[in-house]
């Protein structure tokens, strides 16, 4: 079970963020610091799982609704391309251990992730 994170605050209403999308599993919102034209973080509403490898082997389905609303996401707000971002452990670079995609999206310059 993930500790109680600034996500989990997120998801009952005790901490304010602007609900892009909700499904009865899932809500999308932006990053408070974003890094790219459209920069959302996707959530499960569940605090179970701290990171994508746990959710992966607890509930691929909801890994699967996680990447399905990512992509709502960038056919809302970009031309439907999109970098899927999870970072797994402190080293990696992960501040909130609470599983969270990030979407990024729109003329995205930095290459060092994948891009060519
Ligand atoms: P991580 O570094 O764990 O992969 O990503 C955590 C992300 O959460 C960071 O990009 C950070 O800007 C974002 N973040 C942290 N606190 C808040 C908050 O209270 N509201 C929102 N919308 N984003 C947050």
């Amino acid at each position: 079970m993930a500790a109680d994170t600034v996500f989990g605050k997120i998801v009952s209403g005790e901490i304010p963020a602007e609900i892009l999308v909700e499904t009865d599993r899932v809500i999308a919102f932006p990053d408070i610091a974003p890094q790219a034209p459209v920069h959302v973080l996707v959530i499960p509403k569940t605090s179970e799982y701290a990171n994508v490898t746990e959710l992966a082997a607890g509930d691929p389905e909801l890994l699967s609704e996680m990447v399905a609303v990512a992509k709502q996401i960038a056919d809302e707000r970009a031309n439907g391309e999109y970098r899927l971002i999870f970072n797994n452990g402190e080293s990696a670079g992960q501040t909130v251990f609470h599983v969270h995609a990030h979407v990024l999206a729109g003329n995205l310059e930095e290459r060092s992730l994948g891009g060519s």
